[in-house]
């Protein structure tokens, strides 16, 4: 192929990345965004094929069966609930890729170009910092490692140090970018340290903004690794997945009303603990919920981690038309940190059907809330809990939350009065408009079910 066409296709291909990457704005449309966009992969992998004029392809055969292999079964196999951990392993995968892309275009010099040293060694920098992060961060979500915070005294002195030592030796490789220059090892070894140091004071609950960041640099890698053997539509895809990795970091921190450095460098609930929360818990059962929300006129759904573990999506989404039947104005309150994974609720209420126009997000819904008649919590804790806005010594204290509280009635639906994700006790079950409804949520939702059509 000539490099005309090739850089065509890549054009081709990088339109189809935007486009793709536009639709996933929408769950209308983000399956077909998400085919797009992978269509646009298939077209730069095998244009770079055909264009290198690839003498090895028995290697690539046998790395495509695999990598389809382990596709097709993390796509079928991994829970909903686990979407977390293999995202972080799919950016260890991106990072420790790049870095070794960056990494080849040191070989065949005996003395590599100073952009091409730079470039690869960025690329081995990034991808190193984001392979041994993503591990960790992979470790504390599917707690093979300890799961909370874990500062250590001189955390930010040592992780500083790390990363001055990184640069010095990137720069000293740069002046002098032999093969096996010593400082290009140095390099790939602080880099790996200084990923693992970094991510594991932090806490699993500031995961999700670890595990976007990471995303980020994998791009950054891969966009290092594309100036590094120059390649056009490596460079694209790799400051796609760089840019929308730093907005969904930004749009998650704000979100949790926290700033990056806060996030990284506080040990998010390690210090702090929150006051301890007592009172009279009301239960309510299934018959006499649903006498109530037979009368209301607004109800809302919370939905939460828990309806995720339930898989209560679609008793959910029955219970919705039940209520609309009734003549009920009916919505879905999206908080942007609910479940285990940006977006993880739009996911599970898409799955079951939910019109999209019910959804409503959390600004839109807090100031309507006083005129809500049943706000109907479904296994969400940390997302409603108002210690949030009240508590300076809790360690969500500031996260902008659901204001169920403000609703008229408020039904918890949960196992127990156990806490949620950040650990911390929530006065929202103990408040007076507040009734909890005990049990797993699929079995609640459908005991109310029965209730209302009985
Ligand atoms: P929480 O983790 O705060 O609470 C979930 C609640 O669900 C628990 O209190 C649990 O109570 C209940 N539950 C679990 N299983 C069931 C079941 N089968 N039936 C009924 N209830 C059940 O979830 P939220 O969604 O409110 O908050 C998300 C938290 O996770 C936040 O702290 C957020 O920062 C964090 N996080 C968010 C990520 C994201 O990107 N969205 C990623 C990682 C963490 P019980 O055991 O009593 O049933």
């Amino acid at each position: 192929m000539t490099s005309v066409s090739v850089n065509i296709a890549y054009i081709v291909a990088a339109v189809l990345f935007v486009l793709g990457l536009k639709m996933l704005g929408s769950p209308a449309s983000a399956r077909r965004g998400n085919a797009l966009s992978a269509l646009g992969m298939l077209i730069a992998i095998v244009v770079t094929l055909l264009s290198k004029g690839m003498v090895e392809f028995h290697w690539i055969a046998i790395a495509v069966a695999a990598g389809t292999v382990v596709g097709a079964l993390a796509s079928r196999l991994v829970a909903m609930t686990a979407m977390p951990e293999m995202v972080a392993l799919f950016n260890g995968s991106g990072g420790i890729a790049s870095l070794l892309v960056g990494w080849s275009a040191l070989f065949g010099h005996t003395q590599a170009s100073t952009f091409t040293a730079s470039t690869a060694s960025l690329s081995v920098m990034i991808g190193g910092v984001t392979f041994s992060g993503s591990l960790i961060a992979w470790g504390k979500l599917a707690e093979v490692l300890p799961s909370g915070a874990k500062l250590f005294a001189g955390q930010r002195f040592v992780n500083g140090g790390l990363l001055v030592a990184l640069i010095v030796c990137g720069v000293l490789f740069v002046l002098h970018p032999q093969p096996d220059s010593p400082y290009f090892i140095a390099v790939l070894v602080i880099a790996f340290v200084l990923g693992a140091m970094a991510v594991f004071p932090i806490g699993g609950a500031d995961m999700p903004v670890v595990i976007s960041l990471l995303n980020s640099y994998s791009g950054l890698a891969a966009c290092a690794a594309g100036f590094a053997i120059n390649n056009n539509v490596l460079i694209v895809s790799g400051s796609l997945v760089g840019a929308a990795g730093i907005i969904l970091t930004n749009i998650m921190c704000k979100a949790m009303n926290r700033s990056l450095a806060n996030v990284l460098f506080s040990g998010f609930g390690a210090a702090r603990a929150g006051a301890k929360v007592e009172g009279d818990v009301k239960p309510i059962d299934a018959d006499d919920a649903s006498l109530i929300l037979e009368a209301a006129s607004a109800v809302t759904f919370v939905p939460g981690y828990g309806m995720a573990v339930a898989q209560a999506q679609h008793v959910v989404q029955e219970l919705g038309e039940l209520l609309e039947e009734n003549g009920c104005e009916v919505s879905y309150a999206i908080h942007p940190v609910a479940g285990r994974m940006p977006g993880h609720m739009n996911v599970l209420l898409a799955e079951a059907s939910v019109p999209y126009d019910q959804l409503v997000e959390m600004d839109d819904i807090n100031p309507r809330m006083a005129n809500i008649d049943v706000a109907i919590v479904i296994g969400a804790n940390d997302v409603v809990n108002p210690c949030a806005r009240s508590d300076e010594t809790s360690p969500i204290y500031g996260m902008p939350i659901i204001n169920v509280d403000h609703a008229r009635t408020v039904f918890v639906l949960k196992r127990s009065m156990a806490a949620g994700f950040a650990g911390v006790d929530n006065p929202l079950f103990f408040g007076n408009n507040t009734r909890m409804l005990f049990g797993d949520a699929k079995a609640s939702v459908a005991a109310l079910i029965a209730a209302l059509k009985g």
